[in-house]
């Protein structure tokens, strides 16, 4: 994890985090749905939820066709539909299957493993603590594999809630979506022992190396520079964690969806100028945000 210091003119230096940018579960997402573009170009791409979260890209599929629904019984029977790198629940698969969908399968291989995960641990009749988001694709999907024996934990609040559906449980599986931050995870796994549960699986080998690496990345620029701009849609919840992450170090940061979106905020007495992007984010856009910043000494 570096940072790389990219320009420096007129008193103001910008520097980079390294890594940033696309992760490998949404380059590959985004190959399958190009892939299925360019072979079948007369053919509509039915897109079950944004392949990822990143509004620019979602726009320039839906110019190529792409058309994004959140109900499978909209999709017309036969048809091609698309499973984002979020992953979908079991159930989600079923009603594709019943409407004979062609599916093409873009889930990324570490949502994938929690799934297989709860899977698991849930047909060995144990009650999973699922640290997530609530709403968040991902977890929604999670929740799918097993409906009655996963309860999502976003804080120590959230324990409450857990003790009256599961009075009599002591023994709990801890798993996380793959985006969080450690410090969500440590939060929750902290609260759950000092309730009193033994938990199995604590650690943190659900959130992914693209999250973990990134925010790594982000903590250690965002103590050398006075702020950090993070690029990417406010629906990105690995986009939001590293403004989190940076604002955690004491560092003002701030989520911008376009490159443009610079041109907002008021830099003019920053010095140091710390960029990242999250793992959705096109590299193209997060050049032309440099290329705006320079533009801006
Ligand atoms: Fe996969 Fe991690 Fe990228 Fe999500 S952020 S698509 S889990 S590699």
């Amino acid at each position: 994890m570096t940072t790389e210091s990219l320009y420096s003119k007129g008193g103001l230096r910008i520097e980079i985090a390294q890594p940033h940018g696309m992760c490998t579960g949404v380059d590959r997402a985004l190959k399958i749905a190009n892939r299925i573009l360019d072979e079948y170009p007369n053919e509509t791409l039915w897109c079950f939820h944004e392949i990822v979260h990143n509004q620019h890209v979602v726009a320039e599929m839906k110019s190529r066709g792409a058309i994004f629904v959140d109900a499978i019984a909209t999709i017309p029977e036969g048809a091609r539909v698309l499973f984002s790198a979020h992953g979908v629940s079991p159930q989600i698969w079923e009603e594709a299957r019943a409407r004979k969908l062609d599916i093409v399968d873009a889930t990324c291989p570490f949502v994938a493993k929690v799934h297989g995960e709860a899977r698991d641990f849930a047909s060995r009749h144990c009650h999973i603590a699922l640290v997530g988001h609530k709403g968040h694709d991902e977890v929604v999907g999670v929740i799918g594999e097993a409906p009655e024996q996963i309860e999502v934990i976003e804080s120590k609040a959230d324990v409450e809630i857990l003790k009256t559906r599961w009075p009599n449980e002591r023994m709990l599986v801890l798993l996380s979506q793959t985006t969080i931050s450690d410090e969500m995870f440590v939060e929750c796994q902290t609260a759950l022992e000092s309730a009193g549960y033994t938990l199995i699986h604590p650690n943190f080998k659900d959130i992914c190396y693209a999250t973990r690496e990134r925010q790594r990345a982000v903590s250690q620029l965002a103590r050398n520079v006075d702020c950090v701009l993070v690029l990417g849609s406010p629906n990105s919840s690995n986009s939001r964690r590293l403004v989190e992450v940076a604002q955690k170090e004491g560092c003002q940061a701030f989520l911008i969806d376009k490159p443009e979106g610079v041109d907002g905020l008021d830099i003019s007495q920053i010095k140091r100028i710390g960029v990242t992007s999250g793992a959705s984010t096109p590299e193209a856009l997060f050049l032309q945000l440099i290329e705006r910043l320079k533009e801006r000494v």
